[in-house]
């Protein structure tokens, strides 16, 4: 494979007889490392993007059981770099999210909260969309850019970032410089260890059973959260008469299902989903996902930045970790493409201080709360179950906290990048 060499032509204050294999090295193919490399080449970045996978298991059906909750701005980003039109096909309109409390054996009891998009003039809150599509579009969508190297099956194993370069070297000897190292190497980051960025966080001794069902009738486009002492399960609407489940539970039961056949995994799942949609069955593979908290100390270092998991993981429980990366991406894309018409150096701590500020005090406070949120309803306290279902009926029965609410979620309120708002560069 040939790496590009830059142009150093465009006017860069230091360093300008140094000669990049790229503009910016992006270690981690996953989905925040991608979608960073499209939105910097339509800033005028060149970028390169390394994954330890290779590109067919990367890009098989089995390869990620999730689908991800896309909120309104997310989508926004997305038809921004030109992603959305090729996987608006498979994407499925969330029209209302309804929440319940539940008990096990018991199924859900009355919704407590209920959003309706028909509340908000922009239309559907958000998007459910399946990774195996996304992450496809998405290595597409790099393939066919010019700006963009992407390197498969490359594990990166040391890095340096203090000379005058940012340097990777990978499991097969070959280096690679660039002006900056951004780890999007997700929640294990290694390129947050090597740059000596400690982690904070914690094991929610839960993990997310993942699967998609196939049921008998429509779901209306509504995503259920139901909240069982154990954690919460989440059943999201897929195209057609398909849901994806995600569902906590906590870790030793969690592994006792998983390890049951898919009819003993229905029997320990139909108690709990209930029967709203009628039969249920499995429509796909089933994943295990254990659940951590873990936040970087620090999103930045010298020619370094963290982008996506790699800077916060944070329970599932709202459908925000990818949500969050891709504000990330917009901010960082945002700040480096300012800077340089600025005329500043992308690389000063100045600079990347920004993208920090704007980043990490969102990021750490919507952790915190879904971790308050996941432990306030993963219990069966009849004192907190009190104050939860109470606060949660004032919320619905108050219709502008309903819509601060649902904005919120929709990522239309905020301090958000250009992209997000569907700007481009
Ligand atoms: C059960 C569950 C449900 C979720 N649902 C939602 C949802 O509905 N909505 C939402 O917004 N978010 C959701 N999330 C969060 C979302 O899945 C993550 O935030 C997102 O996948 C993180 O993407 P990433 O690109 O940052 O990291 P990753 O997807 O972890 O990608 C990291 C990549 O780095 C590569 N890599 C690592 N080390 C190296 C190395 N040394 N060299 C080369 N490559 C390397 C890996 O191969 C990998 O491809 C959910 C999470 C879970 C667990």
């Amino acid at each position: 494979m040939t790496l590009c060499r830059v142009d150093n032509s465009i006017n860069w204050p230091i360093m300008p007889h140094m000669t990049y294999d790229t503009d910016i090295l992006i270690v981690g193919g996953g989905l925040n490392g991608p979608t960073l490399a499209l939105a910097l080449a339509q800033a005028g970045f060149r970028s390169t993007v390394i994954d330890a996978n290779a590109r067919p298991k990367r890009e098989a059906d089995d390869f990620d059981g999730r689908a991800y909750a896309l909120a309104r701005a997310s989508q926004k980003m997305l038809a921004a770099l030109g992603i959305w039109d090729s996987v608006a096909d498979q994407a499925q309109a969330i029209s209302e999210i309804k929440a319940s409390d539940g008990h096990a054996g018991r199924g859900a009891a009355p919704q407590f909260l209920h959003f309706q998009a028909a509340e908000m003039e922009e239309g559907p809150m958000g998007y459910m969309l399946e990774d195996r599509y996304l992450r496809r579009a998405l290595i597409a969508a790099m393939e066919a850019s010019d700006m963009i190297t992407h390197l498969s099956d490359s594990t990166v194993v040391d890095q340096s970032t203090s000379g005058a370069a940012a340097e990777v070297t990978l499991a097969d000897g070959r280096r690679l410089q660039a002006r900056l190292l951004v780890g999007a190497d997700g929640r294990t980051s290694g390129v947050a260890a090597r740059a000596g960025i400690r982690r904070q966080g914690w094991d929610y001794g839960q993990t997310a059973l993942v699967c998609a069902v196939a049921h008998e009738l429509p779901h209306h486009g509504i995503a259920h959260q139901f909240f069982m002492p154990a954690g919460p399960l989440a059943i999201l609407p897929l195209p057609g008469n398909r849901a994806s489940i995600v569902w906590s539970e906590k870790t030793q039961r969690a592994a006792q299902i998983a390890r049951g056949t898919d009819a003993e995994f229905l029997a320990a799942l139909r108690p709990a989903f209930g029967d709203f949609l009628g039969e249920i069955e499995l429509a796909g593979v089933r994943f295990s996902y254990p659940l951590k908290l873990t936040l970087a100390e620090r999103f930045i270092g010298p020619r370094l930045a963290l982008v996506g998991d790699a800077a916060h993981g944070v329970h599932p429980i709202a459908g925000q970790g990818l949500n969050l990366g891709l504000r990330d991406v917009g901010a960082l894309a945002e700040v480096l493409h300012e800077a340089r018409i600025r005329g500043e150096d992308i690389t000063s701590e100045l600079v990347l201080d920004r993208y920090q500020q704007w980043r990490r005090f969102d990021t750490t406070a919507l952790a915190l709360g879904m971790d308050t949120v996941n432990r306030l309803f993963s219990n069966d306290n009849p004192a907190l179950r009190l104050i939860r279902d109470f606060g949660m009926g004032v919320v619905s029965a108050t219709p502008a906290l309903r819509r601060g609410f649902m904005r919120q979620a929709a990522g239309l309120a905020g301090d958000m990048p250009k992209l997000l708002q569907g700007e481009r560069f």
